[in-house]
C-alpha cells in the first residue's frame, strides 16, 4: 500500500490517512449486532485462543520476514503459506489469475462468504537485520519487508483457524476464503483476481495491512487509483562516436518523454501524483541506445481522470519518439488500482470489536526501540501509539489531495470490503524503506499481529452469526457505493499479469537471502537465530551495531 496517513498513523495506510485538520468525528454507529450473550462468549473464546497461537502467529511472521521476496516472486512465501493452509484442512487452488504465487484457499460450505486477504511482497533494497535500530543489511543492496507485508498472512491465518474452530464444533453454516495480494508494489494482482472470478461469491473482504494502529475506515479513503505502464522506444545503433549521425537513440525518446513530462506537470490538477523509473536506459556508452524504457505511475482520485492522465502520458511519448524518429514499440500496462471505497457497516462492527480488544501493551522496551527508529529516519519521536485510533470516515473529494495507492481498490468495488490496520510496525517512518522494516520481526509485529488477528476474528464471528449485518453491507454497497459509480478495469482486456517483473533481483540475491531463511524448528524466533539481542540500539560512541558474528 502506498498511502499517506494521519500522525498516528504509519505512512502508507489506507484508511488512517486523513490528517487531522481533515479528520471528522467517527459517525454514530447504527449497525453494531444487539449484545447477543451467545456471540460474546464465542468472541471470549476466540480472543482466548488467539492468545494462545502467539508462537504461531510469531513464527509466521518471522518466516515470512526472512524470505523478503518481492512481488510476483514470493515462491517461497506462497509455498509455506499454501503449506500451513493445506496442513489446516484447507482446500488451496494455485497459479489462480495466471500468476503463479497467487493462490485461493478455501474451508467450509454455504454462506456467507468471508474473504481475507493480505499482501505478500517486500521492497528493493530493504534489506535489513530486524531489531536493530539503524541500517544494517542482512543482504547489502537485497529486497526486504519494508512496507511490512510479512506480516499480514499471519493475522489472517490465525484469525481462520480460531474461527474454523467454532464453526467446525457448533456447526456453524460459512465459507472461509483466503487469498494473497501478490505483487501490491506494483498493484499488479488484485484487478486480474476480480477478472478471473475470485470474488464472484464472496459476500464480505476483510483486508489485513500492517499499521501502527489497530483501526478501520470506510467510505472513499485518502489516496489514489492509478495505472502503471512501461514506455518501451525502439532506435537504431550505430556507433556513438564513428556515425552517431547513423543513429536514433531509444535513450533520447525516454529523456525527453521525462521532460515533457516534467513540464506538463505543472498543469495538471494538484491531486495528480506521477512518477517514473528508467528501466532501459541502454547499454554502454559507445552505441547508440537501440532499445529504452521508462515506467510511470499515473496517480488520479477516480477511473475516468486515471484514464485522461494515461491518455496525457501517450501523447508525451508519442511526442517524444516524434522528436527522436525513434518508435514508440510498445505500452505495457504493468499494475493498476482503482481509488478504494470501504463498506461502512462492516468497518463500524470492526470498530466496536477494536475498541474491546484495545492496543497491545507495550513494554519499556518496545517503546525505547520505537524511539530509536523515529530518531533515526528524523520522524516525531512519539514511540508507540497507547490509545486505539478512531473509525476513519469518508474523505470528500474535495478533501482529497491524493496519495498512494493500492489494488485492494479493485476489490472493493466489487464486495463490501474494509481494511484493517494493525499495530506491527513504529509510526512516523517514511514507508518503502529500510527503517519499515526494523520492527518488522520483533516483538511489536508479533503482538500487533495478534492483536489484528483478534479483530479479523471478533468480525467474522459478527458476520457469520449475524445475517443482518451482512444484509446492511451489502444494502450500503448497492444503494450507496455502487450507486452511481460503475466498476470497469483499468488494465485492458488484452493486459496480462507482469509475472516477470524482479526475476532479475532476485535470481541476483537469492542465494545469499536463503542462508538466512529462518529455521523456527532450531530457533524459537528469528532474532534469536540471527543473534540479535533486542532492542539494539546504537552504541555510545554513535556508531550502528556490528553485523553479528553468526552473520559473517
Ligand atoms: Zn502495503
Amino acid at each position: 500500500m502506498h498511502l499517506t496517513r494521519g500522525p498516528s498513523c504509519l505512512p502508507v495506510l489506507l484508511a488512517c490517512a486523513v490528517s487531522l485538520s481533515a479528520q471528522k468525528p467517527a459517525p454514530t454507529l447504527t449497525t453494531a449486532p444487539p449484545l447477543n450473550p451467545k456471540l460474546a462468549a464465542l468472541k471470549a473464546e476466540a480472543i482466548k485462543d488467539i492468545d494462545g497461537r502467539a508462537q504461531f502467529t510469531q513464527q509466521f511472521v518471522d518466516q515470512v520476514y526472512s524470505f523478503g521476496e518481492l512481488g510476483f516472486q514470493e515462491f517461497e512465501t506462497s509455498k509455506y503459506i499454501v503449506g500451513v493452509l493445506k496442513a489446516n484442512g484447507f482446500t488451496v487452488r494455485e497459479g489462480v489469475a495466471g500468476i503463479p504465487t497467487a493462490w485461493v484457499a478455501t474451508w467450509g460450505s454455504g454462506k456467507p462468504v468471508i474473504a481475507l486477504g493480505s499482501d505478500l511482497d517486500g521492497i528493493p533494497q530493504a534489506s535489513q537485520i530486524p531489531g536493530v535500530a539503524c541500517h544494517l543489511a542482512l543482504v547489502p543492496g537485497g529486497p526486504g519487508h519494508g512496507e511490512g507485508h510479512n506480516s499480514g498472512q499471519a493475522v489472517n491465518i490465525t484469525a481462520a483457524l480460531a474461527i474454523k474452530n467454532i464453526m467446525q464444533r457448533d456447526h456453524i453454516s460459512g465459507t472461509l476464503k483466503i487469498w494473497p495480494g501478490v505483487a501490491e508494489e506494483q498493484l499488479g494482482s488484485k484487478a486480474y483476481l476480480v477478472r478471473d472470478g475470485v470474488f464472484k461469491d464472496v459476500d464480505v473482504v476483510l483486508f489485513s495491512h500492517v499499521g501502527s494502529n489497530l483501526q478501520t475506515g470506510w467510505g472513499a479513503s485518502q489516496g489514489s487509483g492509478l495505472v502503471s505502464v512501461l514506455y518501451s522506444f525502439e532506435g537504431q545503433a550505430a556507433h556513438a562516436a564513428g556515425a552517431p549521425w547513423r543513429g536514433r537513440s531509444a535513450l533520447d525518446a525516454v529523456e525527453l518523454m521525462d521532460v515533457g513530462w516534467n513540464f506538463r506537470r505543472e498543469h495538471l490538477r494538484l491531486q495528480t501524483r506521477s512518477h517514473y523509473v528508467i528501466r532501459n536506459g541502454g547499454d554502454q556508452p559507445n552505441v547508440v541506445p537501440p532499445t529504452a524504457s521508462v515506467w510511470y505511475y499515473f496517480r488520479e482520485l477516480d477511473y475516468k481522470k486515471i484514464k485522461e492522465l494515461w491518455a496525457i502520458g501517450d501523447s508525451v511519448a508519442q511526442g517524444a519518439a516524434m522528436m527522436t524518429g525513434t518508435k514508440l514499440a510498445s505500452e505495457r500496462v504493468l499494475g493498476s488500482a482503482w481509488p478504494g471505497h470501504f463498506n461502512k457497516p462492516i468497518a463500524e462492527d470492526m470498530t466496536e470489536n477494536i475498541k474491546m480488544i484495545g492496543l497491545p501493551k507495550w513494554t519499556a522496551d518496545d517503546q525505547r526501540f520505537a524511539r530509536a527508529i523515529q530518531k533515526e529516519v528524523k520522524g516525531d519521536s512519539t514511540g508507540l501509539d497507547t490509545a486505539v485510533a478512531k473509525l476513519e470516515g469518508d474523505v470528500p473529494d474535495s478533501l482529497n489531495m491524493g496519495g498512494g495507492s493500492d489494488d485492494i481498490g479493485d476489490i472493493s468495488w466489487n464486495a463490501p470490503t474494509i481494511v484493517l490496520l494493525y499495530p506491527s510496525n513504529v509510526p512516523n517512518l517514511p514507508g518503502h524503506h529500510w527503517s519499515d522494516a526494523i520492527a518488522m520481526a520483533t516483538p511489536i509485529a508479533h503482538k500487533g499481529a495478534t492483536a489484528g488477528a483478534k479483530a479479523q476474528a471478533l468480525t467474522m464471528l459478527d458476520i457469520l452469526m449475524t445475517p443482518a449485518l451482512v444484509d446492511s453491507a451489502w444494502s450500503y454497497f448497492k444503494n450507496v457505493q455502487t450507486k452511481t459509480v460503475k466498476y470497469e478495469p483499468l488494465m485492458r482486456p488484452e493486459d496480462r499479469p507482469a509475472i516477470d517483473l524482479n526475476t532479475d533481483i532476485l535470481a541476483r540475491y537469492r542465494p545469499e537471502m536463503k542462508k538466512f531463511y529462518y529455521d523456527p524448528k532450531k530457533f524459537r524466533n528469528y532474532l534469536a537465530q540471527l543473534g540479535i539481542t533486542y532492542p539494539t540500539l546504537r552504541k555510545a560512541d554513535g556508531s550502528c551495531a556490528a553485523t553479528p558474528n553468526t552473520l559473517q
